[in-house]
């Protein structure tokens, strides 16, 4: 592993000094139709990195989709609460993987769990947390809220206003939020900006209705953009590219 040394980086030019990168378990998986697959979970770290080397602090959090998910265990007939805690458990290893990802890059990452299990990563405190962004540490934050009957959209959510993000960044496969499903329908038209009460009214599917309100009454931006899109984040965040920016 590389010496840790702090550097301050420049962030004059940067749209924002602080965010949250929420991406879905899924994203993790290629074409695999499963877990993870390392040459996708390397390059989202690559484009993780240029961001960081912007000198932007980076919260993430990383689904279990590509796992497991607690709604399809209990739709099998296990116990929903059983099945939501092994989805949660699902996350920390997506955390561990994207940990080494950018680890092997040279970005140091603490992943931070809200269920303890100090011996694969640290329990989440807030002030711990606070100061590893300031070192320029890279915080994934894992299983999520720690309960039951919430999903990851929620923890990053919770988790951006508890560090002071300026924005989520919530990546997915379209570049933004459409009127309707992009890839059924070729007049769908992509908002550039839309409120969170119209994403909620029209279910537009951004994310789940708790992380919304939660972010409305945060006043906290969500921006949705592709992560397919090589130097997409990056470009965002020095004021370029093609994105949807929900907001009150
Ligand atoms: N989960 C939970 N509480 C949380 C976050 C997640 O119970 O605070 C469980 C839930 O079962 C969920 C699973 O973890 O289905 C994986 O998270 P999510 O579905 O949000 O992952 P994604 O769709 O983003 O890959």
């Amino acid at each position: 592993m590389p010496q840790e040394i702090e550097t301050p980086a420049a962030t004059s030019a940067v749209a924002y000094k602080r965010v949250m990168l929420k991406i879905s378990g899924e994203a993790l998986m290629g074409d695999q139709g499963f877990g993870l697959h390392p040459p996708t979970v390397e390059r989202i770290a690559k484009e993780v990195k240029s961001v960081h080397d912007m000198g932007v602090e980076i919260c993430m959090v990383i689904g279990g989709g590509n796992i497991f998910r607690g709604l399809s265990g209990a739709a099998q007939g296990m116990e929903r609460t059983t099945a939501d805690y092994m989805g949660m458990l699902a996350t920390v290893m997506n955390a561990l993987g994207m940990q080494a990802a950018l680890e092997s890059l040279g970005v140091f990452t603490r992943v931070i769990s809200a269920i303890p299990m100090d011996q694969v990563c640290e329990p989440y405190i807030r002030r711990r947390a606070v100061r590893h962004l300031e070192k320029k540490r890279v915080c994934i934050f894992a299983a999520g809220t720690g309960n039951p009957y919430f999903t990851t959209d929620t923890a990053a959510t919770l988790r951006a206003n508890e560090m002071a993000c300026e924005a989520i960044f919530k990546g997915t496969k379209v570049d933004g939020v459409y009127d309707k499903d992009p890839v059924k329908f070729d007049d769908a038209k992509r908002y550039d900006t839309v409120s969170y009460d119209d994403v909620l009214a029209k279910r537009l599917g951004v994310m789940d209705a708790s992380a919304i309100a939660l972010a409305r009454d945060n006043s906290l931006p969500i921006i949705v953009f592709s992560l397919d899109e090589p130097g997409g984040f990056r470009g965002i965040l020095a004021g370029e590219g093609t994105y949807t920016k929900v907001q009150g």
